[in-house]
């Protein structure tokens, strides 16, 4: 299957490598949100960070961080966020797992407004955090990461 990240990682695609590890690569994102957007990649091919083994997190966020700093001293945004789509659903469109680092600015036209839900009640707010704590309990037991 083809893989556009993977392309670029084998240099059989055109892309601006910013810096690159054994592990993770970054790359200038060619539609970007302000220009000096980059992604944050996995050298090895995962689907998203659930996939991703400890060892290519680490890197990655690494990474991830001395891209952050670099597009802050190079542009000096007002401000920068970091993403990561996981799922059609959440916007991935490129299924091999990255990050988005994106240099921001007052009035640079990207809105996100999104539609927040509101908890009918402390105890429905208490359902779901027990439900997403028994799981974790459940996975720190068993020694999984
Ligand atoms: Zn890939």
């Amino acid at each position: 299957m083809s893989c556009p990240f993977c392309d670029i990682i084998r240099r059989e695609a055109y892309a601006q490598i910013l810096f690159e590890t054994p592990l993770s690569i970054a790359f200038l994102d060619v539609k970007p949100i302000n220009f000096g957007h980059t992604l944050v990649v996995s050298k090895k091919h995962f689907t998203g960070l659930l996939e991703l083994p400890q060892d290519s997190y680490e890197d990655v966020t690494r990474t991830l961080r001395v891209v952050a700093e670099a597009i802050v001293d190079a542009f000096q945004p007002a401000g920068f966020n970091i993403f990561n789509n996981n799922g059609a659903a959440a916007g991935q469109s490129v299924f091999h797992f990255h990050f988005h680092v994106a240099p921001r600015y007052n009035e640079d036209g990207l809105k996100i407004r999104p539609y927040f839900k509101i908890y009918d009640s402390p105890e429905q707010m208490a359902e779901y955090a027990k439900r997403i704590r028994d799981k974790i309990d459940l996975k720190e037991k068993s020694g999984e990461q």
